[in-house]
Parts: structure tokens; C-alpha cells; sequence
């Protein structure tokens, strides 16, 4: 069976082989699409039978300046043949120029922790918390972090136990001590939690991603903000789902008017290769000193070459500026859809961060609509089993959108009929 993994041939049986594989040597903690992709361009990805998709789905809203993208592989490449890993014990420029340019771009950070994915830049932002805490002469109980229920900020047992959703954590017991939880979007529930000054940060994602695509209310960033400041804790904003312009602005927290005290990064930061960061303001910039934290892939010269160049292009005004259009155009066409199929009860979201929340009577079917999307030609993702989530590559055009929807339009109605 292996030999057949490690020895890929075009013969017509190949993919089924290869999923056949997959299904014995993978720990099954994942349920992939009966697909194999095979390369991509722009929005449009292939598969290894030459089966053309539309992406909607941009790798969980990793790959936001689309697939192989000429620059990023010229960084890459030319990254390649230099120099790929030099550890923290030297320097490599990639990784300065990359934090350099994170710090000015976020117009609030003043100094940077690279990791490698987003679970690691939430256990950073944890640990920094805690740390800051503990200078300030706070006990063990007053450190408490506060995050939010339908939240995610990761699989690691820190960062899960701050995910508030049962179905992660369960079976995973005992999960560290210190973290509590509120209701997404009530405020008078978290000056409650943070009455008693055990809270010393709260973890919030201003569009939560995986918990169904749900923005802040407004002025709910902002009110956790005064909280914050009234009862002495750090506020953490999760962007490394809606930051990185997929809300239309660079950062996701800028539409709120608010200034966190930290930021995570990952997702899209690499636009695909592997990458995490955590931004940190005035107050806690000098909290971890020499030796309180470290990873030995963080600031890897591959990954901060490639996300020096995503950076740059994500940030361009120009690009925001298509975001927002191009979400406008992706969720009125979304809403004629609701309309015709009445299988989409509502749209919401904020930029190219949608969410298509299924009608009552479809509830718990959005695998199946993966599957009839799929089958249509196009990739998209879930967040639960009641939306749809779609978070294209931001740079896919009107084409893609008008295809993309006509072919979750027919996705619906092959769904429609066998259900
Ligand atoms: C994906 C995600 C994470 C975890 O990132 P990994 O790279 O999978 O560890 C954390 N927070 C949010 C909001 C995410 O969407």
C-alpha cells in the first residue's frame, strides 16, 4: 500500500489509490474531501485527475493572494537557495526586515514574537499575559484569561482550553487552570467576569472564524477595551482568521477604533507557507525578557521572506479597497441565493469573511453541501454544521465570483434533490 503513496503514477486508478492510503496512514483526526489537489493558479485550483475548482475556501483563509503567486514563489525560490533556517542564536534579515515591517504596519505594535502557526502565537499571547500579571504582584488566581464562548484559538491544551467549545476539549481533561468564559457579544456578562479582578486578559476574535463566522457587535471591541482599562487587563485580539485584510482592513480590530494591547497572526501572514506572530504594544512590549519564551523555527528565513512579501501586499490600498467590493458583490449574490433556494436563511460577515447561515430545515447539512459543492467544481469550507463559510483567496475576480456562485447555485439544487 505504501509503495503506491511513495511512487505517485498517472494511471487513471492513482487517486484512489492514494485516498485508500490516506485512510490507513493518516491519524484519522481530519475527514478531507474524496479529492487530491494537484496545483493551483489564482483562485482556480486542479486537482490530480485535472479537475478544475474555484476556491472559496483559500486553505481556511491561508492562501489570500491566491495560488502560486509569482512573487511569493520568486521570494521563496530566491530565499530557497540562500539560506533556510539559522535558529535564534544568530540573525537572519527576512525575519528582522518582516518584524520591522509588522511593527509599522500595525500602527500600535512596537516589538514582535515569529512563531510557526496560529496555536503558538495564542500560547505566546497566553504566556505573556501571565508573565505581565505576575509582575504586576497579581497571585496565581488573579490571572486569570477570559475568552469567549463559539471562540477558537487553537488544539494546543492551553490555547484549546481558551477555545470555549465542549467539542474540543472533551476527553482532553485535565485542561491548565486559569481561563473562564463569557457570551460572545454581551457586555454587561463580561464586566460581570471581570468585577472580581481575577481576569488579567481577554481573548477575543473580532470576527469569530470556526464558531460561524460572527462579528463583534458593534461597539463590543470597544466596550472590552474600557473594561479592560477599568479592571486592569490586557486586551488580546485573535486576528489570525480575519486579519491579514480579509475584513477589507489590514487589521480586523481597526474597524472597531479600538488599540489592543496584543495581536496574533498566522494564517494568512505566510499566505501559505507556515507562519505565526504576536504583536506586542507599549505596555507589554518588555514583559518576556531573555530566555522566558523560544521556538526554534520562529523567524525561519523562508517563511518571514514570503510573509515579508505578503505583508506588502496585503497592506496595499488598493487591495483593501477590491476586498470590499468584492465581499459586496460576494454577499449580495450570497443573499439572491438565500432568496432562490431558501436553503440559506442569512448572510454575515465582514469583507471576504462570509458566513451563509443555513434555514432552519437544513440545519446540520452544511458537510453535505461541501460535498454537492465540490462535486460542482468549487471548494468551500464549514464553520459547524449550520454555515457555510467562504473565504476566498482576496485576490480572485469578478469571474471567480460570478462562476464560484453559479456553481454553488448548482451545488443547491443537486443537494435539493437528493435530500
Ligand atoms: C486557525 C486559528 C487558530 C489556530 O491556528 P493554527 O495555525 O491552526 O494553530 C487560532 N485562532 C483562530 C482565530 C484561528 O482561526
Amino acid at each position: 500500500m505504501n509503495s503506491v503513496a511513495m511512487s505517485p503514477s498517472d494511471s487513471p486508478s492513482s487517486t484512489a489509490a492514494l485516498l485508500a492510503t490516506a485512510q490507513q496512514v493518516f491519524v484519522p483526526v481530519y475527514q478531507p474531501r474524496a479529492l487530491v489537489l494537484d496545483h493551483g493558479r489564482g483562485a482556480r485550483l486542479w486537482d490530480r485527475d485535472g479537475r478544475e475548482y474555484i476556491d472559496f475556501a483559500a486553505g481556511i483563509a491561508v492562501c489570500s493572494l491566491g495560488h502560486a503567486d509569482p512573487e511569493l514563489v520568486a521570494a521563496l525560490h530566491a530565499q530557497a537557495q540562500k539560506l533556510w533556517h539559522t535558529s535564534n542564536v544568530f540573525h537572519n534579515a527576512p525575519a528582522i526586515e518582516l518584524a520591522a515591517a509588522l511593527v509599522a504596519a500595525s500602527g500600535f505594535a512596537q516589538r514582535v514574537f515569529l512563531c510557526n502557526s496560529g496555536a503558538e502565537a495564542n500560547e505566546a499571547a497566553i504566556k505573556l499575559a501571565r508573565r505581565w500579571a505576575t509582575q504586576q504582584g497579581r497571585a496565581p488566581e488573579r490571572r486569570t484569561m477570559l475568552s469567549f464562548q463559539g471562540s477558537f484559538h487553537g488544539r494546543t491544551l492551553a490555547t484549546v482550553t481558551a477555545t470555549a467549545q465542549p467539542k474540543y476539549q472533551q476527553g482532553f481533561e485535565p485542561l491548565p487552570a486559569g481561563f473562564r468564559y463569557c457570551a460572545f457579544n454581551d457586555l454587561d456578562a463580561v464586566a460581570t467576569a471581570l468585577a472580581d479582578g481575577s481576569v488579567c486578559a481577554v481573548l477575543v476574535e473580532p470576527v469569530q472564524g470556526e464558531g460561524g463566522v460572527m462579528p463583534a457587535a458593534p461597539g463590543f471591541l470597544a466596550g472590552l477595551r474600557a473594561l479592560c482599562d477599568r479592571h486592569d487587563a490586557l486586551l488580546i485580539c485573535d486576528e489570525i482568521q480575519c486579519g491579514m485584510g480579509r475584513t477589507g482592513t489590514l487589521f480586523a480590530h481597526a474597524q472597531d477604533g479600538v488599540v489592543p494591547d496584543v495581536v496574533t497572526l498566522a494564517k494568512a501572514l505566510g499566505a501559505g507557507f507556515p507562519i505565526g506572530a504576536m504583536l506586542a504594544g507599549p505596555r507589554v512590549a518588555e514583559v518576556l525578557q531573555y530566555g522566558a519564551h523560544g521556538s526554534t523555527f520562529g523567524g525561519n528565513p523562508l517563511a518571514a521572506a514570503v510573509a515579508g512579501v505578503a505583508l506588502r501586499r496585503l497592506s496595499a490600498p488598493q487591495l483593501l479597497a477590491a476586498v470590499q467590493r468584492h465581499g459586496a458583490t460576494l454577499r449580495r449574490g450570497l443573499e439572491a441565493l438565500a432568496v432562490e433556494t431558501g436553503v440559506i436563511a442569512s448572510v454575515r460577515g465582514r469583507g471576504l469573511m462570509l458566513g451563509a447561515v443555513l434555514a432552519e430545515a437544513h440545519r446540520g447539512q452544511a458537510g453535505a453541501i461541501l460535498d454537492h459543492a465540490h462535486r460542482a467544481g468549487l471548494l468551500l469550507l464549514q464553520a459547524g454544521a449550520d454555515v457555510l463559510r467562504i473565504v476566498p483567496p482576496l485576490v480572485l475576480d469578478e469571474a471567480d465570483i460570478e462562476q464560484g456562485l453559479a456553481r454553488l447555485a448548482q451545488a443547491l439544487r443537486t443537494y435539493r434533490a437528493a435530500a
